[in-house]
């Protein structure tokens, strides 16, 4: 197939061959543009793109790039984050229409409601928020400095805490705090990696590690069989999708069991081939993510679509947040 005829096919049909991959690095090239991927993106996104990473990494990418336009292979909220950190480039999602679930539990409305029941509370929100949620945010944070961040705020202050309760439950139990309120908000696709699927696949696959992300519903029960004495707590390991990455370089485990999306299998295989991943729960799968496909990023490139604005006023408020969470701790593992 060539070029052409490639990119005359409705953004369905498109099928990420080599002419799919030479057409998106000369349309890259023509539009000035860098191309991220986050780690739940499909391979081939993976695979063409000039980086993939984590929400946070990808961001400050974008925003030490040269590049005049950052087209952002991700969720919504994520292109935002990079509008946010770079108000002066253009900033293109493949398909606007790529939500998520997360960042939909709570809206600056709510967060406003709940601020004036506590009023004087420190509001902390995990990075999956949308620019109007960071602007009435006190400090983000990622899953790999959510604790760091919390245990930075004063004992006595009230902290609010949004909008993953997984993560917000991991953050309590770490930190001991009781005056850590968590809203309740949750992710479809980690809430359904659940406890009971994780100690059935740990007994069948006893020389595994886990790797395991703090927002799957899973992590306080495996931190439970980790105490137990049913997984050697030392086989049970909570980590950023970052931090997955390390760890997945230095393990001397044949296999390991990962918790979370299941597109950060192709990374992770990538970065140790030797060692056999497998997913926990191999339906966790994020639509949203997936609404980012071959033909979406063809057509963004080709046309400048779909871009990202975020009200500047807005933007400046979300700014100091981010630019709070990355003075604490290791900013660089989100989701
Ligand atoms: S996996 Fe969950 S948290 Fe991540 S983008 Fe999808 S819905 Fe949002």
């Amino acid at each position: 197939m060539t070029a052409t005829a490639s990119v005359e096919r409705t953004t369905h049909e498109v099928v990420p061959d080599a002419a799919w991959r030479d057409e998106v690095r000369r349309l890259a090239e023509q539009r000035n543009a860098v191309i991220l991927a986050h780690n739940y993106q499909v391979p081939e996104i993976q695979d063409v793109a000039d980086h993939t990473g984590d929400s946070l990494a990808l961001s400050r990418i974008a925003a030490e790039s040269d590049a005049s336009t950052i087209v952002f292979c991700g969720v919504h909220f994520m292109a935002e984050t990079a509008k946010i950190l770079s108000p002066h480039k253009t900033v293109l999602i493949p398909d606007a229409r790529a939500g998520c679930s997360l960042a939909d539990s709570i809206d600056a409305e709510q967060l406003r409601a709940w601020k004036a029941e506590h009023p004087g509370a420190v509001v902390v929100s995990y990075v999956n928020t949308t620019a109007e949620v960071k602007a009435e945010t006190d400090i983000c944070c990622t899953s790999s400095n959510a604790v760091d961040v919390v245990r930075a705020i004063p004992a006595e202050q009230e902290i609010l805490f949004c909008p993953d309760q997984f993560l917000g439950a991991h953050v309590r139990r770490e930190t001991g705090r009781e005056n850590l309120h968590v809203w309740a908000g949750e992710c479809h696709v980690h809430a359904g990696i659940n406890g009971p699927e994780l100690a059935e696949r740990a007994a069948a696959n006893p020389d595994a590690d886990l790797f395991i992300h703090p927002e799957c519903g899973c992590a306080t029960s495996a931190l439970y069989l980790a105490g137990e004495g049913t997984v050697p707590a030392e086989r049970v390991k909570i980590l950023s999708t970052g931090g997955m990455l390390t760890a997945a370089r230095a393990t001397r485990a044949r296999s390991v069991l990962v918790a979370t999306e299941v597109g950060m299998l192709h990374q992770l295989r990538k970065a140790a081939p030797d060692v056999d991943f497998r997913a926990v729960n191999d339906r966790a799968s994020c639509r949203f993510m997936k609404m980012i496909t071959p033909g979406a990023l063809l057509r963004s490139l080709r046309e400048g679509v779909d871009e990202v604005h975020v009200d500047p006023e807005i933007a400046e408020r979300a700014r100091g947040a981010v630019r709070r969470m990355i003075e604490i701790g290791n900013p660089g593992g989100g989701e």
